[in-house]
């Protein structure tokens, strides 16, 4: 079944389909809030036969139901490789050509777009709407074109034939080629309401979800995400105090990347407490209280040095202690 329908989503399309002035739409926003679903239901509503266009898809006619079942002829969606499991967590069928075409089951699934998927899209792009109301193509995330790949899309994002409408969706806008960006009209996507989030959250059954949510910086996707994997907001709320006592286990189970991003939110909030400010990440009881800045900014720069390599470090169990201590050390230093 088609799952693309978040609550804090509905306003926001409606208002970007009233206002779509150009065939191509840029939704550009943070990640974890729903902006690929949000880009589906653009197509939805353009390819909707009931409407004029302008409206979210009704979901009933011909054209919904086709979209439905995955096997709308006037759609296309492009998803690097490692991303091509979200079809299925989105309840569109699988692409089983796709799949197969990948060279080899056990190499790393590649996270860029690359240039044979965009020129599939350019012949998709130059035939003519099945259904004759439009033709849709999704792209997501956008920044995931690589160079090539871009380059290749260019002209069609320019110069469009008859009835093709483009909708990309990007957490980095600022990374895309400005020749993108400027062939798109953008739609800002921000963070959803609580009064929306949390609602969505306990109805799929996350516990403390008022903390989580706080501890994704307000993304409830991240929330499911992080409560998938196993994290509890008392976990959470007991990191910083675990880093102060140099507890490697407290990030043992955690992927390289998440590690340095979380210690980043708590260098982030450490430094707002100091500075007499609400924290934004952690209950404030969950931090303790440090005197002296300059320790704790600089660990802040090398975490952020480090997390520009945490994708492949040599050992990740040498890497965490490392990181830990490392923690503990700026902890130690800024009382
Ligand atoms: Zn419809």
């Amino acid at each position: 079944m088609l799952n693309i329908a978040l609550p804090w989503l509905e306003q926001p399309l409606r208002d970007a389909l009233q206002r779509a002035r150009s065939h191509a739409l840029l939704v550009q926003g943070p990640a974890g809030v729903g902006q690929l679903e949000f880009a589906l239901q653009l197509a939805l509503g353009w390819l909707c036969e009931v409407g004029d266009g302008r409206q979210p898809g009704c979901g009933q006619c011909a054209s919904c139901r086709l979209f439905a079942s995955g096997t709308h002829p006037d759609f296309q969606l492009l998803l690097p490789e490692a991303l091509e499991p979200l079809r299925e967590a989105l309840g569109l069928p699988v692409d089983e050509e796709g799949s197969r075409s990948s060279k080899s089951k056990t190499a790393k699934p590649s996270r860029e777009i690359k240039v044979e998927a965009v020129r599939a899209l350019l012949s998709f792009a130059q035939s003519t709407s099945a259904r004759g109301r439009a033709k849709v193509a999704v792209i997501f995330p956008a920044e995931a074109l690589n160079g090539v790949a871009a380059n290749a899309l260019l002209k069609t994002l320019e110069e469009p034939s008859g009835l093709l409408r483009f909708a990309l969706a990007s957490h980095d806008s600022a990374s895309l080629l400005p020749t993108i960006r400027s062939r798109c009209q953008p739609v800002p996507l921000g963070l959803p309401a609580r009064e929306a989030a949390l609602p969505w959250l306990a109805a799929r059954g996350v516990e403390g979800a008022e903390g989580l949510l706080a501890a994704t910086g307000g993304r409830p996707q991240q929330v499911l995400e992080w409560a998938e994997a196993g994290q509890t907001d008392a976990a959470w709320q007991a990191l910083p105090k675990r880093i102060a006592r140099g507890e490697v286990q407290a990030l043992a189970d955690w992927l390289p990347a998440r590690s340095i991003d979380a210690l980043q939110r708590l260098c982030h909030d450490l430094l707002r407490r100091l500075h007499g400010q609400k924290p934004q990440f952690f209950d404030a009881a969950a931090l303790p209280v440090l005197r002296r800045a300059a320790p704790l900014l600089s660990w802040e720069t090398e975490l952020r040095r480090a997390a520009r390599h945490a994708d492949h470090p040599l050992n990740t169990g040498l890497w965490t202690e490392a990181l830990v201590a490392r923690a503990q050390a700026a902890f130690a230093a800024a009382k």
